[in-house]
């Protein structure tokens, strides 16, 4: 992985100011930092600022695993051309590609975790969040919720993350489908993608570096991304330079 900031890499950031590029991010723990109440979420005054400006020389996409009225709030004033929401699956107005109805899923899951402390079933609708951040003890929480999964009878597709287990249906439009369809319908010749997580892998493994600039919050080897910035407050600096770029173009 490359630090995107560095000098050496200053040609990637250049060539997308010059290029029909899309601006793509994820929001907990890459426009936002992660906090421990996930309701209380937001980016700082900073990069919202910073991010109205990107929004006015850009096309900017959110791509979040939050249900897309959820995460639509949280980038308010700000106009963006998509907002997107679980996972892929909600694009702007509509549902791309399969869903498919977890409520017996959901059930599952409730009925195994019932009494498991500190851990909490998100329905989104279209996929489902369960959060142990609140556990006292996360491995104990992680190896409930996986037992609890094996008794799922349902085809789903489970991503890991950062203290919560995303549980989709199998075969749902990911992170990478909607990138490429935005791509697509932004006509542009480059996008960059900014992600944190498991489910931005999805983005990061299409290995497409001519097209998407794939880059990860935090260096990490198991990340298929090829860029990273060193922390979650550095994104402040990767708008800017953006900004910065296409204004002197
Ligand atoms: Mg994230």
């Amino acid at each position: 992985m490359k630090y995107i900031l560095s000098p050496d890499q200053a040609g990637v950031l250049a060539r997308v100011a010059h290029a029909r590029a899309l601006i793509a991010f994820d929001f907990d723990g890459t426009l936002a930092p992660i906090v421990p109440d996930r309701t209380r979420a937001a980016m700082r005054d900073s990069t919202r600022a910073l991010l109205a400006s990107l929004a006015r020389l850009y096309p900017v996409a959110v791509v979040s695993g939050r249900a897309r009225s959820d995460v639509a709030a949280r980038m308010e004033p700000i106009e963006l051309r998509h907002v997107v929401g679980n996972h892929g699956m909600e694009c702007d107005g509509e549902h791309l590609g399969f869903t498919g109805d977890l409520a017996a899923v959901r059930a599952t899951l409730a009925r195994e975790l019932a009494g498991a402390p500190g851990v909490e079933i998100e329905d989104k609708r279209l996929s489902l969040s369960v959060h142990y951040r609140a556990a006292p003890s996360h491995a104990e929480a992680l190896a409930r919720i996986e037992r609890a999964i094996e008794e799922v009878d349902r085809p789903i597709r489970v991503i890991g993350g950062k203290l919560v287990t995303n549980v989709l249906p199998a075969g749902a439009t990911n992170k990478g489908d909607v990138m490429l369809e935005l791509v697509e319908r932004e006509h542009v010749d480059v996008a960059v993608y900014v992600g944190d997580d498991v489910t931005d892998e999805d983005v990061f493994e299409l290995d497409r570096p001519d097209r998407i600039v794939a880059l990860r919050v935090g260096e990490a080897a198991t990340s298929a991304a090829d860029f990273y910035l060193r922390e979650q407050d550095e994104i402040d600096q990767l708008l800017a330079r953006l900004v910065e770029l296409r204004s002197g173009v």
